[in-house]
């Protein structure tokens, strides 16, 4: 490669190195500072570039505002475990198959689009905040509006709770999809009283925020919710530059024993063609095949569409950004700095480099910032209010505490993703984490703490604001 670089024949560079002293064939690797002697030495002059050059203008390339054209909403479905998210995603399904192809089998494959009254709109076909904070985490914001449904027999819980933080820290404007309008015992307006408490403000409340009363299983109000979400994306004006390399995002990826690596994406911007070379997270491949959630086979797929890959030489992570690159060398290359990148990090996270109070306290010193991001949860909710308010009375002009999430119960994964992408740190209460989350924020490197005495808790917090905290209590 070298030698091509050079316009030189590669003999010529072998015979160089032989010269030197040093056997070597086309395909091994030299480091720079040898390249750059090669390259001096057969009469060129060296440009370095940083390393991470090799990325440059790969993702969120600035289109010009005329290229911009409408594209449809992308949506995902939060809220309280059995309120009824997969059922709404079925039954949403079901109802409108896009192009009139109703009753047409659709597979899951992580994303479905569906139509109403001529519009197009784009599900997240994976309920829940889960896949919605892992692509945050990754840098990937896929989601244009959040449905946050609530059933109405059992009203706001700690996950719908946990939803509306979520979609509130990532900006994404919500819907409330009041479910389960069909049971005798739903009460409607109580989801709407209670729902006030957390700052989702309804219409009728005199809010902004959009509320459908449905019934998943029978069907209800479906074409109203829909309706409700067209109305929202219009509000958003939403928009993408189809005519150029495409980029977007990884929703679901796995090994598919006869079909390789297989991997949904997000077409967020530009069209993406069979036989473009993409790079998707550390991974790349030449896009042999377009699939959708049908099963059919496309040419192409533009913004907002979601569609399977195949052709990929490894199997990307849900979340990973996906873009086109010129050519296999340059995917080759992206793909080796990022392995790289990617390694170099879980080792630094192993020293637990990040999310530590003292870390936290210095780089919001340094960067300016005057909130301290936290996750409270704890045993009792008496408790977490008196801790919040305690937390409130220390504020001062330059920084104060900013609790991103509080809630009773057990730390989660959830809480884990979600200071992730908040860069919070988590405060236990009386309350430990569980195993799945305890491996969360390991790999994470995201510092829990855990207290039993407020007084104790409200001392490192002051300390830690202060810049003065003393390391691991
Ligand atoms: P998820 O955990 O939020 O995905 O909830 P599911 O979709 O799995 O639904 C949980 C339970 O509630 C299931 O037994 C559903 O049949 C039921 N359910 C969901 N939607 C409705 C509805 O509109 N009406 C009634 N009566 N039951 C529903």
């Amino acid at each position: 490669e070298l030698a091509q670089r050079m316009a030189e024949r590669a003999v010529d560079v072998v015979k160089y190195f032989m010269k030197q002293g040093q056997m070597m064939k086309p395909g091994d690797v030299i480091d720079a500072d040898t390249a750059e002697l090669v390259a001096v030495e057969f009469g060129h002059t060296v440009k370095r570039v940083s390393e991470s050059d090799v990325e440059e203008g790969l993702f969120d390339i600035q289109d010009n505002p005329d290229d911009l054209k409408p594209r449809p909403p992308v949506v995902t479905i939060m809220g309280h475990v059995d309120h009824g998210k997969t059922s709404l995603l079925d039954s949403i399904r079901k109802a409108n198959v896009v192009s009139g192809e109703a009753g047409g089998i659709t597979q899951h494959i992580g994303a479905y689009q569906v139509e109403q009254d001529g519009q197009t709109i784009t599900f997240i076909d994976t309920p829940g905040h889960a896949a919605f904070t892992a692509m945050r985490a990754r840098g990937a914001q896929a989601t244009d509006i959040a449905i946050l449904v609530v059933a109405a027999d059992d009203s706001v819980m700690p996950q719908t709770i946990e939803s509306i933080n979520h979609a509130k820290a990532a900006g994404v404007p919500i819907i409330v999809a009041i479910n389960k309008i069909d049971k005798p015992e739903a009460n409607a307006q109580k989801v709407r009283t209670e729902l006030l408490q957390h700052e989702v403000f309804v219409e009728s409340m005199g809010g902004e925020v959009q509320d459908v009363e449905v019934s998943a299983i029978k069907g209800t109000n479906l074409d109203a919710l829909l309706e409700a979400i067209i109305l929202q994306a219009e509000i958003l004006e939403l928009k993408a530059n189809p005519d150029r390399t495409a980029e977007g995002v990884v929703v679901e990826a796995k090994l598919d024993k006869g079909r390789g690596s297989v991997a949904t994406v997000l077409v967020q911007a530009g069209t993406l063609k069979t036989g473009d070379i993409i790079v998707a997270g550390n991974e790349w491949g030449r896009v042999r095949a377009l699939v959708n959630e049908r099963g059919q086979q496309l040419k192409e797929a533009g913004p907002s569409t979601p569609v399977e890959i195949l052709g990929l030489q490894g199997t990307p992570q849900a979340g990973d950004r996906f873009a086109v690159v010129e050519n296999e060398a340059q995917a080759r290359e992206i793909s080796e700095y990022r392995q790289r990148v990617a390694r170099e990090k879980a080792v630094a996270r192993q020293a637990g480099q990040r999310g530590s109070l003292e870390q936290m306290m210095s780089q919001l010193q340094t960067s300016g910032l005057k909130e301290f991001p936290l996750i409270i949860k704890g045993d009792v909710q008496g408790s977490i209010e008196a801790i919040v308010a305690a937390l409130d009375k220390l504020g001062t002009d330059e920084v104060r505490a900013r609790v991103v999430h509080s809630g009773a119960g057990a730390i989660t994964e959830s809480d884990i993703s979600l200071a992730e992408t908040s860069e919070a740190a988590i405060i236990g209460f009386n309350v430990r984490a569980n195993k799945q989350a305890r491996d969360a924020a390991e790999q994470s490197g995201i510092e829990i703490r855990y207290y039993n005495i407020i007084y104790d808790l409200i001392d490192d917090i002051k300390a830690a604001m202060s810049g003065l905290l003393s390391p691991e209590r």
